[in-house]
């Protein structure tokens, strides 16, 4: 059995990126990947400006408390003060309008006393310091700074670095097509009477739910019983139409378990068993030059063998730079059952409790139980070789995030 770490590095070898790409506007860009580096154009700010309503002066001018300045203008934003201050004069200012190159300060209007009837001498309070309130012309970022790396992923806060940069459009990755079809003679499809001995397919919606929010195009084909000419024949669509297929059951050792058997006929295993749990059966391969993922049917195992295993290597073929999880420490609250041999992602509830974070539980641990992944809120990853947890020691925990919740 292959380690987690060695399947996932396995398959990051494996894969490469999909070279083309295409030109989107910033406002449809998010969740897109970037296809070439970006550097900026521009300072932000272009020009310095006030960080507060209030004067711009001399700093010298009030090195110390109770100075009175002569008003002498005003700047305000988009509408710049044109002269030049001299000794004993000051501007009225207002939050990002232009600080003139003859003033060194801006005192916020909370430290003046105007009098009405001599508005045009303000009487300062406190005392100036150099640069004080002034947003430095580049302070964020200069001409020609990296801002974002080739395989960024765009958030919307992205969007507005972008736009501020004056960036209007961006090159991006195309986006993924992944294929996607459950198999099990089993299986019924929501909305349908089903037999007692059937069960509806899950497994199928919460994958497409997944890549969806992934930024992927999904080929939905539907449900696939447990036979192998049309295991085949869903391969061979799929394989023809996506870059990758991803599709759940029938990748164990079990008689009606073909998966497996229809890659060997029709393409090439990487391999089929990782020690983790959930999990265990988990196939990656390639069919007609596409790579497919064969996830094991539990539910929970689909939707976890998705995230940890298939996740890394679909990003790095969307052109997705690698990004290790944020990883917290906790201590576990109670004892968590576990046996050395493979890795555990137990489904968990974390609380700050005492100002310490706790890890709990989040109830039986069935690999079918999908209810463990709606009430968790992170997954307790339990190394391969430790074995019983006792409450007190201290275990580590991803937060479930995208796509899966
Ligand atoms: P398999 O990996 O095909 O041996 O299936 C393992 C378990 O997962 C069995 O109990 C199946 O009934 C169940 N299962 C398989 N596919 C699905 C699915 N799409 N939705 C819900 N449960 C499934
Ligand atoms: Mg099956």
């Amino acid at each position: 059995m292959l380690s987690v770490r060695d399947a996932v590095q396995h398959m990051l070898d494996s894969v490469q990126p999909i070279s083309e790409s295409e030109t989107v506007f910033i406002a449809d860009a998010v969740d897109r990947v970037l296809a070439q580096a970006i550097h900026s154009t521009v300072d932000i700010p272009s020009y310095d400006n006030s960080a507060m309503d209030g004067y711009a002066m001399r700093a010298d001018d009030v090195a110390t408390p109770q100075q009175t300045l002569t008003l002498v203008g005003q700047a305000l934003a988009g509408h710049p003060f044109r002269g030049t201050l001299q000794a004993g004069e000051c501007i009225r200012i207002m939050t990002g309008a232009e600080v003139p190159s003859s003033a060194s300060a801006v005192i916020p209007q909370e430290d003046t006393v105007v009098d009405a009837n001599r508005s045009e001498h303000i009487l300062f309070t406190a005392a100036a310091k150099d640069g004080q309130n002034i947003r430095r012309h580049g302070e964020e970022l200069k001409i020609g700074a990296p801002v974002f790396a080739a395989g960024h992923r765009f958030t919307p806060v992205d969007i507005g670095l972008l736009a501020s940069l004056g960036i209007a459009d961006v090159s991006v990755h195309r986006r993924l097509t992944v294929a996607l079809f459950s198999t099990g003679d089993e299986l019924v499809a929501p909305g349908h009477s089903k037999r007692s001995d059937q069960i509806y397919d899950s497994n199928r919606f919460v994958l497409h739910a997944m890549l969806e929010r992934l930024g992927y195009q999904v080929l939905n084909l539907g449900l696939i019983p447990d036979n192998k000419q049309e295991i085949a024949d869903a391969f061979m669509v799929a394989s023809a139409r996506a870059d990758a297929i991803v599709c759940s059951g029938g990748v164990s050792v079990g008689d009606a378990d073909y998966t497996k058997q229809v890659i060997d006929e029709l393409g090439a295993v990487g391999f089929w068993k990782v020690a983790m749990k959930p999990g265990k059966p988990f196939a990656f391969g390639k069919v007609n030059g596409t790579w497919f993922f064969g996830l094991p049917g539990n539910p929970v195992s689909a939707t976890v063998t998705f995230q940890q295993l298939a996740l890394p290597a679909l990003k790095r073929l969307a052109g997705e730079r690698e990004q290790d999880p944020v990883l917290i420490q906790a201590i576990a609250g109670e004892p968590l059952k576990k046996r050395p041999g493979r890795a555990d992602f137990q489904r968990g509830i974390l609380r700050l409790e005492k100002g310490e974070n706790r890890v709990y539980s989040a109830g039986a641990q069935g690999s079918g139980m999908l209810s463990s992944l709606v009430q968790g809120n992170c997954l307790i990853l339990l190394e391969q070789d430790r074995g019983h947890v006792e409450a007190g020691e201290t275990v580590v925990v991803q937060l479930l995030s995208t796509p899966i919740k």
